[in-house]
């Protein structure tokens, strides 16, 4: 009787002195196929409601709009009237197009929108990949600079016929970052906002870092390594998200050499960390697709951007930035 009274005392001490983990609010949605996971700090919970329900309806419109696969989504009209004439576009498909571009500029092609004028070709989910001469005939179509922006009408159009373009590389990040943006707007100042393998942190976890795994990309459920950060962005691009292995034992996935047409080979997974989940998401791609040399390289020359490599073998790499003075 007197332990019971005790505990129940303790119990509302605790109550009292830590009515604070009623706070942390926790939402889930799917988007662009993918798991979007809320995580953020806020008093009232109706409020809460509200913001995360603006904050999915970001995501639904992000893709409303840049989905390839939506028939009537503004990239698909591009996708289908570029190469005739110049197409106006709303003021957000611009900024991720011209994201996109600079990404394309500053991995020399490796990352490019257009590599979906061969990668629609792929079925993953059927286990379909295209034969050689059907890449050949699609390659030629794959190149950013075919891609033109009109700052000044905001309107895009393609150089040639045949180009296709796919914002799966960095669309996810674009809408995290937006998704982060209505947070703001309501003046949270601690939260976690993850879409599959892009996530953006905002604050700290009320004085401590999140942890943050980046998974084993051949071990489902385990991790290779974690880190401990806030106030970041953090993508990660794999080759286990969607592949399939062919008959000749191949591991054909989703992230594609815009020279080859064809999967990209040395590297199993690729963190990048950045001030935003566009750049973080874009560059994660890109460095994916450039290799563990020149993808390093890359990254330890841009400024606020530091990388994780995972390859073939399993061997973590780190960016200059990320490894501890001896
Ligand atoms: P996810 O978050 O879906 O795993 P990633 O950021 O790893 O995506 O990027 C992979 C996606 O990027 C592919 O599914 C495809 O839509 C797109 N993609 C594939 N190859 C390239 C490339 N060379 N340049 C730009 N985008 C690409
Ligand atoms: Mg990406």
């Amino acid at each position: 009787m007197y332990t019971r009274f005790l505990s129940i005392k303790i119990l509302c001490a605790l109550m009292i002195a830590c009515p604070v983990s009623a706070q942390w609010r926790e939402y889930n949605h799917v988007a662009m196929t993918t798991p979007i996971n809320l995580v953020f700090w806020e008093l009232h919970e109706q409020k809460a409601n509200l913001i995360a329900k603006q904050v999915f309806q970001k995501f639904d419109s992000i893709e409303q709009d840049m989905s390839r696969y939506i028939a009537d989504s503004e990239l698909s009209l591009v996708n289908q009237t570029a190469a005739k004439q110049s197409v106006l576009v709303s003021a957000s498909l611009f900024e991720v197009l011209s994201a996109a571009m600079n990404i394309s500029r500053l991995s020399e092609g490796a990352f490019d929108i257009t590599f979906a004028s061969v990668g629609y070709l792929y079925d993953y989910r059927q286990k379909l990949q295209p034969s050689e001469s059907a890449i050949q005939s699609g390659i030629h179509s794959v190149n950013y600079r075919y891609v033109h922006l009109d700052p000044k009408y905001k309107s895009v159009s393609f150089e040639v016929e045949g180009v296709m373009l796919d914002l799966g590389g960095i669309a996810k990040g674009y809408a995290v970052d937006q998704g982060i943006g209505v947070l703001q707007d309501h003046a949270i100042k601690n939260a976690h906002l993850s879409a599959g393998g892009d996530m953006r942190l905002l604050g700290d976890k009320m004085g401590k870092p999140w942890i943050i795994g980046i998974r084993n990309p051949r071990v489902e459920g385990k991790q290779s390594l974690i880190m401990p950060l806030s106030d970041t962005a953090i993508s990660t691009s794999g080759d286990y998200e969607r592949f399939f292995i062919n008959d000749t034992g191949e591991r054909i996935h989703h992230i594609l050499s815009p020279k080859t047409g064809k999967p990209v080979k040395g590297l199993q997974s690729v963190s990048v960390l950045a001030a935003d989940a566009t750049t973080s998401d874009g560059l994660s791609t890109a460095i994916f697709v450039l290799g563990l040399e020149k993808g390093l390289a890359l990254v330890n020359r841009l400024n606020g951007i530091d990388a994780v490599l995972i390859d073939e073998q399993g061997k973590v790499h780190y960016s200059e930035g990320l490894i501890q003075p001896e």
